[in-house]
């Protein structure tokens, strides 16, 4: 007598099981010429079975080692349903449908806890294309149960969506932040943030992150993150706001803004009520357009050249009493060891320095960051470079950055973590670099500035880096 073969739907679209109506099951395991071949569900079975096309006969070979189960072709069915429901639900929804009071079949054995790896792949079977822009991925964002899939803390459910605000100029900004994070944002006395521009795949826009962090022992730690559609004075304001309404309180009183635009620490200033601490990166790039516009291209290689702005770079990292003196000394260095044209510019240069960045009231006391204040130009390197380590290089699709969100709040997480139990943390802490033209930079300063070398020593391995940042700004 033929035996006819019945698939069963299995989980996912497209994939089956089969029987033949006897309490046996297999799954189709290939497909070689006109025959398709089958093997017993039950892993530890030989049976095997073969299904000719010209024939419609399941020619069965080896016998089962196990009795029948009449019962699966339902269990599979109700798995099937639950995982289904479950996967368009959150789970504090789906618990409901767990529920024993329901009394469906196999409750036992078909709980929340063991489906919750096939719910949690449906949920993700279930998310919508990723999104081109903001404002489409906030409307995503803004349903619970893509929350807890796209944009929950890797090590728990709490999602990282804290809400979304448009602000006046139309555009839309998501607040991303964890409660642990939160905490640690509250308490601490400052803030470092800057902005990164990020291109979006497929499209021709882009979006910006705006990344807050803090120096915690060290360690630099990302707290929170605002995704802008545009980087608007406007937006950072209605953002800023929305990180307010969360937090409720704070005790930072000053942030360092790594950046040119002004909108970014007049929004600060508006929403918090904070002084605005400008970076080194903010001082040098400044720098680096005046040499850009000053210098002619042929002094930019010289070691002269570089000698001196280097020792421009290092400026605000001299103590405020000692700036007036710092300066003098390297006036007089440039007019002993400078050509005319250097002399020159360097003059100009110097000029601008201290017009813009010493004597201007509202910058002036801004511009040591050796003063009282933690090296700034360090921690802010630091916390770039904890980001860099994190986010996609090439345009990626908005769920790629948000799963890299994810990753650096889950390495935030971590090393708070570890300061609690005090272990050491795998985030990036700034050591100090034993590169020989640090070394040699420091001995320059040494001879310059004598015992207050101490303080700039950590300077220099910020201006080797650096001084890359101005040549290669200064000549684009
Ligand atoms: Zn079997």
């Amino acid at each position: 007598m033929a035996v006819s073969l019945v698939p069963e739907l299995g989980i996912r679209n497209n994939t089956y099981y089969y029987h033949t109506s006897d309490g046996y099951y297999f799954h189709k395991y290939k497909e070689v010429g006109n025959a398709s071949y089958y093997r017993c569900t039950t892993g530890t079975c030989d049976a095997r079975g073969i299904l000719r096309s010209h024939s419609r006969d399941f020619e069965l070979r080896y016998g089962h080692n196990h009795c029948p189960c009449p019962e699966f072709i339902e269990y599979m069915r109700q798995r099937r349903h639950l995982i289904i429901e479950a996967g368009t639900m959150t789970d504090s929804d789906a618990m409901q449908l767990f529920s024993p009071d329901r009394n469906f079949p196999f409750q036992h054995e078909l709980t929340l806890e063991s489906l919750r790896t096939s719910i949690q792949r449906e949920r993700l079977s279930n998310v919508p294309e990723e999104p081109i822009s903001i404002p489409l991925l906030n409307d995503i964002l803004a349903q619970p149960l893509f929350q807890s899939v796209l944009c929950s803390i890797s090590d728990g459910n709490e999602p990282l969506y804290k809400g979304s605000r448009r602000s006046n100029d139309g555009t839309t900004v998501i607040l991303l932040m964890s409660g642990r994070c939160s905490e640690v944002l509250k308490a601490v006395p400052s803030l470092y943030a800057f902005t990164l521009t990020l291109p979006i795949k497929d499209t021709p826009s882009n979006f910006q992150i705006h990344v807050i962090g803090t120096l915690l022992d060290g360690y630099s730690v990302p707290l929170a993150f605002l995704l802008l559609e545009r980087d608007t004075s406007l937006a950072y304001t209605c953002g800023l706001s929305l990180l307010r309404d969360k937090i409720t309180a704070w005790n930072f009183r000053s942030v360092v803004v790594s950046c040119n635009d002004n909108n970014i620490r007049d929004s600060y200033r508006q929403v918090f009520a904070i002084n605005i601490d400008i970076s080194l990166d903010h001082y040098i790039l400044e720098i680096g357009k005046l040499v850009k516009n000053l210098l002619p291209m042929e002094k930019l290689n010289e070691l002269e050249t570089m000698h001196f702005l280097q020792l421009c770079v290092g400026l605000p990292m001299v103590p405020q009493n000692l700036l007036e003196c710092a300066i003098n000394v390297l006036k007089t260095e440039i007019f002993k060891r400078a050509d005319d044209v250097l002399r020159h510019i360097f003059g100009l240069i110097l000029l601008n320095i201290e017009m813009r960045w010493i004597r201007c009231p509202i910058k002036g006391p801004m511009f040591s960051a050796s003063g009282n204040r933690e090296k700034t130009s360090d921690a802010m390197e630091t916390l770039k470079g904890t980001i860099m380590n994190h986010i996609p290089y090439a345009g990626t699709g908005l769920y790629t950055y948000l799963r890299a969100v994810r990753r650096i709040e889950g390495a935030s997480g971590e090393t708070l973590t570890k300061m609690r139990t005090a272990q050491r943390s795998t985030q990036r802490r700034y050591s100090l670099s034993e590169d020989a033209e640090i070394v040699a930079l420091t001995n320059i300063l040494i001879r310059f500035f004598g015992d207050f070398a101490t303080p700039l020593q950590n300077l220099m391995k910020v201006v080797a880096t650096k001084r890359w940042h101005v040549f290669l700004k200064s000549q684009q």
